[in-house]
């Protein structure tokens, strides 16, 4: 009998999003390339490990895995993002014939899938760029799913999908078919990044209550729980609080660790692509350069011995600083928000954010309280900073966010995405800003032009004296 669905890569995600689909009844091949010496069986020993993949046919040779399949094929991929995705595919194309359909489930680039796409549809070849977000336990148990590529394409994998989605809290599946083209990676990589902001804003907060409030691990674990027991709830806050508590023979587990985090290519793709286009988005910036800077360790050990760091007491509750964390992440989510719209408008994919937020409000590593209460907010147009009662909780927690900061920069702390979150809204509701003298530097050097106040739509070139 030939099989419904072939999966390759037997990595991490290929292979728990294996285990879910053979457990939800779904008949599968599974395909791992072997590399003499390193990788040989990787495929037959996951069937002879897991009980639930006993069923699923094991291959090295992917001419023997394709034929294995029904037609319409369905293949998922799910490899190393960059170039193995095209080796790949230059490999399965001719096996391939009029009407199959890949489903690209890695975190590739938007406009790699859309290349991919272009490509493939030229041999009447379709193809899913599919976002999956929720990592192991997610694909093992219930994904986030965000699908991108035409009706079609999404027709054919929408019952494999269906199966694998989390269950949203109204009951919903996780799953969308976000629009066309690249539009299911698109916002996956932006889910990304909202993600840096958060892990960052999280271990700000942390390092400024065991640095300058003088909590233990257990005492900032206990504030983060509290915090997570009310609006501020979200995976990322319950899963710290975990790390903070776990302890070993040797104590606790994060005195261990060393302090360079490592980093993938999504959150440098949408700064990156955000910045073509101009979107500010100085939060996940703000988490990507304190990423980047924690791995210069040599440098920041030798500097250390320059740094004078006064420890002051500070009089920071943790109310106040939990208002600093709101804050951030609110200015967090509208960034991206407000990235996805002008992309969405800009490429005609007619992405619905409410949607979005149903997607992402379960299975994901971003899942949270925020994105329920943001969902009927951005239906339809994106207001300004979401809404009048979001508008006037900021306005309400700034004098919290600036006492934080003070107090953090007092006694060189740096607390990079709150900082960041503070100017960012700083500068969107400052009326009058210095941007005329820009404006005015580059018509002196560059005769660039100027728009002046009273004609607004064109350009004048001033005659400055030279
Ligand atoms: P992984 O555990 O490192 O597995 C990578 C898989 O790709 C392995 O099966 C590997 O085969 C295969 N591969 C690499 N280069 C290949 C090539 N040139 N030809 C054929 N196969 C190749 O990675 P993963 O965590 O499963 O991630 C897979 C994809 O999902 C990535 O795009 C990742 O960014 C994305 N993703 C990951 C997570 C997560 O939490 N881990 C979440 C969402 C999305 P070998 O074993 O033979 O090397």
């Amino acid at each position: 009998m030939k099989k419904q669905l072939g999966i390759v890569g037997m990595g991490v995600m290929g292979r728990s999003l294996a285990r879910n689909w053979a457990k939800n009844g779904h008949s599968l091949s599974l395909y791992n390339r072997r590399i003499s010496g390193s990788e040989e069986g990787v495929a037959l020993a996951l069937t002879q490990q897991f009980e639930e993949l006993r069923q699923a046919a094991a291959y090295e040779e992917l001419s023997d895995f394709v034929a294995s399949l029904e037609q319409p094929r369905k293949i998922v991929l799910m490899v190393t993002a960059g170039p193995a995705v095209d080796e790949l595919i230059a490999e399965l194309r001719p096996l391939l014939q009029p009407g199959d359909l890949i489903i690209e489930a890695g975190n590739a680039h938007y406009l790699d899938t859309e290349r991919r796409m272009s490509m493939l549809n030229v041999h009447k070849i379709n193809m899913l760029g599919l976002g999956v977000s929720g990592g192991e336990q997610g694909a093992l148990n219930g994904a986030s799913l965000m699908a991108g590529g035409t009706p079609s394409a999404y027709a054919l994998a929408e019952p494999f999908l269906k199966s694998i989605a989390a269950k949203t809290p109204s009951g919903q599946l996780a799953l969308k078919h976000i629009g066309p083209g690249g539009s299911g990676h698109f916002v996956k990589m932006v889910h990304n990044a909202i993600e840096y902001a958060e892990m960052q804003a999280i271990a700000e907060a942390f390092e400024f209550m065991y640095t300058l409030m003088g909590l233990d691990y257990d005492a900032i674990a206990q504030v983060l729980e509290a915090w997570n027991g009310s609006s501020q709830q979200s995976y990322l806050l319950e899963i710290t609080s975990r790390i903070l508590r776990t302890k070993n023979e040797q104590g606790y587990v994060i005195d261990r660790i060393a302090d360079r985090a490592a980093y993938n290519q999504t959150g440098a793709a949408t700064l990156v692509e955000g910045a073509l286009w101009g979107a500010p988005l100085s939060m996940v910036a703000s988490a990507l350069f304190a990423r980047f800077i924690s791995n210069k360790k040599a440098q920041r050990q030798e500097l250390a011995q320059y740094a004078e760091r006064s420890l002051e007491a500070v009089s920071v509750s943790p109310d106040e600083l939990k208002q600093a964390y709101a804050f951030t992440r609110i200015i967090n989510h509208y960034q991206h928000f407000e990235m996805i719209a002008a992309f969405s408008e800009r490429l005609g994919w007619k992405v619905n954010l409410s949607d979005l937020c149903a997607v992402w409000s379960s299975g994901c590593i971003i899942r949270s309280t925020l994105l329920q209460q943001l969902m009927p907010k951005v239906n339809g147009q994106l207001s300004v900073l979401f809404d009048k009662a979001a508008r006037e909780e900021l306005f309400a927690q700034k004098p919290s966010v600036k006492k934080v900061i003070s107090a953090a920069m007092e006694n060189d702390l740096p607390l990079s995405s709150m900082q960041a979150a503070l100017i960012y809204y700083q500068q969107l509701t400052q009326e009058q800003s210095s941007a005329a003298l820009v404006q005015a530097q580059r018509d002196y050097f560059g005769a660039h032009g100027v728009y002046l106040k009273q004609s607004a739509e064109n350009l004048t070139f001033y005659p400055w004296p030279k």
